[in-house]
């Protein structure tokens, strides 16, 4: 079955080269965003903290609303 073989071939490609993955909940494509976030430091004053956190439909309304 060469049309199967190939086909695996592909997904496994793009995969290892895209680095795309798919929700298996929401079935839509998982996004790496960027949040910068205001945490407060010891001295009373604010500082940025950066996170790298996966976004897909399941997540992204709290994660937009800063719930998360
Ligand atoms: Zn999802």
């Amino acid at each position: 079955m060469p049309k199967a073989r190939s086909f695996g071939a592909k997904l496994a490609h793009e995969a290892s080269t895209e680095g795309k993955m798919i929700c298996p909940k929401c079935d839509t494509e998982i996004k790496k965003i960027k949040l910068v976030r205001a945490r407060k430091g010891k001295n009373k004053s604010w500082m940025p903290k950066y996170d790298y956190v996966d976004i897909c439909k399941c997540n992204e309304k709290d994660i937009l609303a800063g719930k998360i």
